[in-house]
């Protein structure tokens, strides 16, 4: 049984209206927004989690992906792969708890070793991470020797230590962009790699994109029929969508773009319509932050992201499971650091 912290009641009212205030406006599914009563039930556990968080200077990174009482109620920072990695970079925390799924988690702890790296879904997968391993990376590479292998940060410790530099969706068109030679090995994501061809081309610096077999499974099922449905229901939409999806949907949308890039579109934009071809998660942390503005959504949500959840954030700092500690092979993290670091060093 956990413990759980001994708190006045006029301190749990306190916190229900701070959640409350951050997200009256947010959908907790298709039908209802999250309520005051779901932010009274939840006040105990923020609470806890502040507290616990506080005295073992542990900070909290939750991907937008994950649910709004941790976005809202616990972390301390949110964002997308790139902007999670970064912050787990800069943290003087000794503990970082990674609500999002190993591979992130895996990621902090390559940059963060002499940290403890806690991951509150345990070994949460990730349909395009779990389709290709190092193995296989090396053997695409000796088909094609000499050719720049860059991989998405959606992807194993070990797939990165068999890259040459390690990318996100926020800045793989100008990192592929800098890459030498006139071919380019991308892994793991068949359909971001259609879209790395797509945009390079449209940027007058054509490559051949040599792919591995991987998608998300999110965002491989949003079709040109969505967009054209959206568009028929609801007249001047902007329509937004992920570079995982299928190029031929991309190519119907007003901006593709990564999580943060879809919410600097968003808050640059007059409009006040917007069909989000991308994860719930995103969709709340827009409705919280432009509730202004309408965000339809025909679907889409992440499975393995919403393992995560106040009570497994809860138990992992106060007695973390072994599948919640985040351990990396300290060969494969040496190697794959490097990926990392190229990242950072090329995205400047
Ligand atoms: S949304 Fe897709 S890419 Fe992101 S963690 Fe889930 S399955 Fe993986």
């Amino acid at each position: 049984m956990l413990k759980m912290l001994d708190v006045k009641e006029t301190v749990i009212l306190q916190e229900a209206h701070r959640l409350y205030g951050l997200l009256r406006y947010v959908s907790k599914n298709k039908a209802q927004k999250w309520t005051y009563e779901d932010c009274l039930q939840m006040a105990p556990y923020t609470l806890s989690i502040q507290q616990f968080k506080k005295e073992q200077n542990a900070v909290i990174l939750a991907h937008s992906y994950t649910t709004p009482d941790l976005v809202y109620g616990v972390a301390d920072y949110s964002g997308d792969s790139f902007q999670l990695a970064q912050k787990a970079q800069q943290s003087s925390a000794d503990i970082i708890v990674f609500a999002g799924v190993w591979f992130m988690a895996e990621t902090a702890k390559i940059i963060n070793p002499s940290k403890k790296v806690l991951i509150p879904a345990g070994k949460a997968g990730c349909s395009l991470a779990d389709s290709m391993t190092g193995e296989e990376v090396k053997k695409l590479r000796a088909q094609h020797p000499g050719v720049p292998v860059l991989c998405y940060i959606n992807s194993s410790a070990d797939v990165k230590a068999n890259c040459d530099v390690c990318v996100t969706s926020g800045n793989v068109f100008d990192i592929a962009q800098k890459m030498p030679g006139k071919e380019l090995i991308f892994v793991p994501d068949m359909l971001m790699a259609k879209n790395i061809e797509a945009e390079l081309l449209r940027r007058n610096t054509p490559k051949k994109i040599i792919a591995s077999g991987g998608s998300c499974c999110v965002h491989d099922k949003y079709r040109t029929e969505h967009v054209k449905n959206l568009r028929a229901q609801y007249p001047g939409i902007k329509v937004v969508a992920h570079p995982e999806c299928d190029i031929e949907v991309c190519k119907l949308c007003d901006y593709v773009g990564s999580t943060s890039g879809m919410m600097k579109y968003v808050s640059a934009s007059t409009e006040k319509q917007f069909g989000m071809l991308t994860e719930f998660g995103l969709v709340n942390r827009l409705e919280a932050q432009f509730p202004e503005k309408k965000f339809v959504w025909p679907f889409g949500i992440c499975s393995y992201m919403k393992k995560n959840n106040l009570l497994n954030t809860l138990q992992a700092l106060i007695e973390p499971r072994e599948d919640q500690q985040v351990q990396v092979d300290e060969s494969v993290a040496k190697a794959a650091k490097k990926s990392i670091d190229k990242m950072f060093e090329l995205a400047k």
